[in-house]
């Protein structure tokens, strides 16, 4: 009985469409949820860490001093905890893949171009409203 159901769904799988693409032959069905890369606006980024502390694979390096943000992304497993964790909104998830890799490409090191606004000059103590009271 078994080996009829199986002989069933094997001649069934043979007359059906393929389920699957031949990606990357064929594009990949992209979806708003679909997760492709992780992309940062350099010039809202804080260099608070958050991401890099938070990804889960070490992806990330973020180095204040020397303003930068860095992915490796062979070792990033679009997760998306960092663009979950960053406080000021400034990675995304692309939707879009990228082309397979076959070789290690290197670290892509963006520079960080946020510049902190400066803060308006404290208002000096009114002399003769302290001396009122
Ligand atoms: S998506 Fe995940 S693995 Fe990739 S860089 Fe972000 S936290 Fe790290
Ligand atoms: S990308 Fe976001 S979480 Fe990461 S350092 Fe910049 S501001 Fe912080």
């Amino acid at each position: 009985m078994a080996f009829f159901e199986m002989a069933k769904t094997a001649i069934l799988t043979t007359l059906k469409r393929p389920s699957t693409r031949r990606y990357p032959a064929v594009p990949a069905k992209v979806t708003p949820l679909s997760r492709g890369k992780v992309v940062i606006d350099p010039a809202r980024c804080i260099s608070c860490g958050m991401c890099m502390k938070k990804c889960p694979s070490g992806a990330i390096c973020v180095v204040k001093d020397e303003k930068t943000w860095s992915i490796d992304r062979l070792k990033c497993v679009v997760c998306n905890c960092c663009v979950d964790v960053c406080p000021v909104h400034c990675l995304t998830m692309e939707t879009g893949y990228s082309p397979s890799m076959t070789r290690h490409q290197g670290v892509e090191v963006i520079p960080i171009t946020y510049v902190k606004p400066e803060r308006p000059p404290r208002k000096e103590p009114d002399e003769k409203g302290g001396q009122d009271s």
